[in-house]
């Protein structure tokens, strides 16, 4: 049985990089970072109306040409018994599919990675891997083994895979960030060019967030998110 659908874009040029995509959003998550905009799919998503998964492939059929796949987000899709049907079904209509996810479920990620299900893979890294940081960011504890886990489920993946981390700055300072990637690094993280996981950094957005006090922290500037992509790009390099 598929996962309940609790949000979809027809379109997007952002969530799958270099391509088009749809975009899929599957409810509820095992994590509560303080800086996520998607909270009410996490912790109130019976007020979203649910959509036909029958209904969404129809609509994007007549758009194959245009659309290069179907990008499943949420929430955390890997909570869900049913994303290995969902994912398969989404194969069958002839879309691509691209995952993203916490990292929290490494054998799931494992799972979907051998079976083919999916063909390309975005995993948010909290912070830097010791409990306490990842805890904070998180907003739960997590055991930072079972990320590390999944990191080594991405260097052993056959498909396009990329690290991505919320910088939020009364969460993470520059020199976590920095750390983040030395031990992506100390883990094999740097593979040859095409296939290679690269660390994106994206900025925290005050919208909307988890946490309300968080709604009165101003983002890092442009300036200073770009030379810490920059600085992180020279670690991993
Ligand atoms: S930002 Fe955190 S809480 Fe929100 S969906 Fe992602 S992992 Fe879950």
């Amino acid at each position: 049985m598929h996962p309940p659908i609790k949000g979809f874009i027809e379109t997007s040029f952002l969530d799958w990089p270099g391509q088009v995509c749809a975009v899929i959003f599957l409810p509820y998550c095992n994590l509560r970072c303080p800086y996520c905009h998607n909270h009410q799919l996490v912790l109130k998503p019976d007020t979203l109306e649910t959509l036909s998964l029958d209904a969404i492939l129809d609509r994007l059929r007549p758009l194959r040409d245009w659309i290069d796949g179907i990008c499943i987000t949420g929430g955390e899709p890997t909570i869900h018994r049913g994303l290995p049907d969902l994912l398969k079904t989404i194969h069958e209509a002839g879309f691509k599919t691209k995952l993203d996810t916490n990292g929290t479920q490494p054998e799931t990620l494992h799972y979907l990675i051998a079976e083919k299900l999916v063909d390309c893979v975005a995993m948010d890294v909290k912070a830097p891997l010791d409990d306490a940081t990842y805890a904070r960011c998180a907003g739960v504890f997590v055991p930072t083994s079972i990320i590390k886990k999944s990191i080594e489920v991405f260097m052993a993946a056959s498909v396009p895979s990329v690290f991505r981390c919320t910088v939020t700055p009364t969460l993470l300072a520059e020199s976590d960030v920095c750390l983040l990637a030395e031990q992506l690094k100390d883990l094999g993280a740097v593979r040859p060019a095409a296939s290679a996981p690269s660390l994106t950094l994206q900025n925290f957005n005050p919208a909307n967030p988890m946490e309300p006090a968080l709604k009165n922290v101003k983002p890092f500037t442009e300036d200073a998110l770009s030379r810490m992509q920059d600085q992180v790009n020279r670690i991993l390099s």
